[in-house]
């Protein structure tokens, strides 16, 4: 053994149902993640810093407390069997605290290179998986040269703490680069050259510790005001597109040493060409419609893969819609509840404010052929 490794607990050992999940954070992803492994007999523990946050309805225990109070993660680790994650603002000493006392999946230096944009731009650049074209921007001063080199339009994203379009503003034509830089509101900021993209799209793949995976087949994205709006099924995409969108996906998850999920969000440009937007090593939103269209949705998937499980089958039965209910969207449950096409999922949240994310729907439909999806390996 390498004595120079960290001390790490067992990071190959299966938890049988009956066992108990801890996860950070608290939201949605936690809250359909803790209803799936609910249904394999697993029970949840949360980790975050809210009270009443969405998972906390649906888990058998919730610590409230700071992602850096050492002796409320010590008594979190002793109650739980293996611990993950459910979003990325988790600072990265947490999970390696977590680490050292229990199986942690994915494991820590995945959090690390993705809880960053610009090191995880960097880290795609050397596994050779093509990305936006950027440059970092480390203060207001190199702004100027940076908008000079990629050309106007561009796109200022804070390197870090990023999600769902804040931190982000669309540098156009007369756009003030002082103004920018303070909407953009972090302290070191990524360019990047704006991409005129046909579509969105994005792959999710599972990877178990021993090294097999899952991939659903590609979906596609429409945003509006930077965040989810819809999810199509399957993406309005070439098979050589989604092959290659595939491959990606599967060469990222094994090249980073994924134990979870992993989802890719990517562009295709007017070559079909695959560029990729970003990467979350979680359940993601693109992958809700699961839930209705899958034999196994992406929480169960999550699940498994982080419990050391047997992959399931990706394979979908239908063709799919997601639509996000965004703040006061979330007025209209009474009228979806009407249509019987619509599945309805609220998430519990009850101050509908603008750009929150309280719910969302799938509508299902006849697939209309190609192949199911299931891919297994
Ligand atoms: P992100 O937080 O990086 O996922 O960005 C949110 C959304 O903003 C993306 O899904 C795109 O719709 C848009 N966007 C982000 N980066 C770019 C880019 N470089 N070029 C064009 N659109 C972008």
């Amino acid at each position: 053994m390498n004595p120079a490794a960290p001390k790490t607990a067992d990071q190959n050992q299966v938890i049988a149902p009956g066992g108990v999940i801890g996860i950070l954070g608290g939201g949605q992803l936690g809250r359909m993640t803790a209803m799936a492994a609910a249904r394999l007999g697993y029970r949840v523990h949360t980790f975050c810093p809210d009270r009443n946050s969405p998972a906390s309805h649906v888990s058998w225990h919730n610590t409230v407390a700071a992602y850096d109070n050492k002796s409320a993660l010590k008594a979190f680790a002793e109650s739980v069997d293996v611990v993950t994650f459910e979003f990325e603002n988790i600072p990265s000493a947490t999970t390696e605290y977590l680490a050292a006392l229990k199986p942690t999946r994915p494991k820590p230096n995945v959090l690390y290179l993705t809880q960053e944009r610009l090191r995880e731009k960097r880290f795609l650049a050397s596994i050779n998986v093509p990305t936006t074209k950027f440059l970092d921007v480390a203060r207001m001063e190199a702004l100027e040269s940076a908008v000079k080199a990629l050309g106007r339009p561009a796109i200022l994203k804070s390197a870090e703490f990023g999600y769902d379009g804040k931190g982000q503003v669309r540098i156009d034509g007369d756009m003030d680069l002082f103004e920018a830089w303070v909407k953009m509101g972090g302290e070191v900021g990524i360019l990047e050259a704006y991409v005129d993209f046909v579509r969105e799209i994005s792959v999710i793949v599972a990877r178990a510790p021993d090294g097999s995976t899952a991939i659903y087949q590609p979906v596609e994205n429409q945003h509006k005001n930077h965040i989810l709006d819809v999810t199509l099924v399957p993406a309005r995409i070439s098979q050589a597109v989604a092959g290659r969108a595939e491959a990606i996906a599967r060469h990222i998850a094994t090249e980073i040493g994924l134990v979870g999920l992993l989802a890719v969000e990517m562009f295709v440009t007017h070559n079909d060409e695959v560029l990729v937007n970003e990467l979350a090593p979680r359940p993601h939103n693109s992958g809700h419609w699961t839930i209705d269209g899958c034999i196994t949705s992406q929480f169960e998937q999550f699940v498994r893969a982080v419990c050391g499980l047997s992959l399931g089958s990706t394979e979908r039965h239908s063709d799919a819609m997601m639509k996000n209910l965004i703040g006061d969207d979330v007025s209209g449950w009474k009228e979806l509840l009407n249509d019987p096409a619509v599945k309805l999922h609220l998430y519990g949240k009850t101050e509908a404010r603008p750009g929150r994310k309280m719910g969302h729907y799938t509508r299902l439909s006849p697939k209309a052929g190609g192949r199911n999806g299931d891919d297994r390996r």
